[in-house]
């Protein structure tokens, strides 16, 4: 029995309904997922409805973008209380936030005589949590890019002309956070950035776990980090990162956490009372 902790439905920016994504968990062989989409947990109820249909454990989660020391990083919030009246007007907040981004980088993108349809810039406006990638889209579809590598390349990376800044909130500020809904924060794909040395000012900031296996960590990055995460008493978790079709194939099940594994973090997870989702395990 596995788990993927880190997946991503069409409410940000994977494309998977909640329903798809759990068939294909459960089509795949995997026992447990949580849903980890950026900004927003609206998908979180039918993905549970349909995990419970599946007989699949699942966790509701989130991923947040934050700042910590001025470097920008990805931390996930397991077990959250979507209710939870900080947590509910921070992730509204998100929300608008992204919606002026979108608005901001088609206006970068016109001053450059790139012209995204109105039409379209609206549309992504009233998406739950859009982003460069939904941006990207709508420049292959208008006919400016032949693919969404080549919107990031051309366009959307940090520095080219339709690149807006993205709010982010405190590392500290989004564990607590996490931690006042009820959750676990656990830092996402450590091995995508270079601040290994940073995780000590995580752990003090409330760091509970750390991603150890994700699509694009190698084996021996995935032993580093569980040496890591030992050195520090952090939990292990483990995540595809799957966001559906968007390069090739869905990476879903892909990356499988160890049962026992996702045992010791269910573990913790389920004393918090906030945590509403969790359907009991046959076991
Ligand atoms: P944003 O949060 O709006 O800044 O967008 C970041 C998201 O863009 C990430 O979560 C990735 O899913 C996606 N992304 C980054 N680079 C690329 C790329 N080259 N092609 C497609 N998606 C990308
Ligand atoms: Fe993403
Ligand atoms: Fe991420
Ligand atoms: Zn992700």
């Amino acid at each position: 029995m596995f788990a993927d902790l880190h997946l991503h439905t069409c409410f940000s920016d994977g494309t998977f309904t909640p329903e798809e994504l759990v068939r294909t968990a459960a089509e795949r062989g995997l026992s447990a997922i949580a849903l980890s989409d950026h900004d927003t947990m609206a998908g979180c109820p039918r993905a549970r409805a349909a995990s419970i249909e599946h007989g699949l454990d699942f966790i509701p989660a989130c991923e947040l973008t934050v700042d910590h020391e001025g470097r920008e990083l990805h931390v996930l919030g397991y077990g959250l209380d979507p209710e939870q009246p900080a947590l509910a007007a921070f992730l509204a907040c998100c929300r608008e936030a992204r919606h002026d981004r979108i608005r901001e980088m088609a206006r970068r993108l016109l001053e450059r005589g790139v012209d995204i349809p109105a039409d379209s810039v609206e549309a992504l406006a009233h998406l739950e949590s859009p982003g460069r990638p939904h941006i990207g889209q709508a420049l292959v579809d208008s006919g400016h890019c032949t693919s969404l590598d080549e919107a990031f390349e051309r366009f959307l990376k940090k520095g080219r002309p339709g690149w807006a800044p993205k709010w982010r909130i405190a590392s500290a500020e989004a564990m607590t956070l996490i931690h006042r809904a009820g959750g676990l924060a656990v830092l996402a794909h450590p091995g995508l950035y270079r601040l290994d040395d940073a995780i000590p000012s995580l752990c003090e900031a409330g760091l509970d776990g750390l991603e150890c296996y994700h699509s694009k960590h190698s084996p021996s990055a995935a032993i580093y980090y569980r040496e890591l995460a030992d050195r520090h008493q952090l939990l292990v978790t483990g995540g595809s990162d799957c966001h559906g079709f968007t390069k090739g194939a869905p990476l879903i099940g892909g990356v499988k956490l160890e049962w026992n594994l996702f045992d010791i973090f269910r573990q913790r997870l389920l004393p918090s009372a906030a945590t509403p989702a969790i359907t009991p395990h046959p076991n």
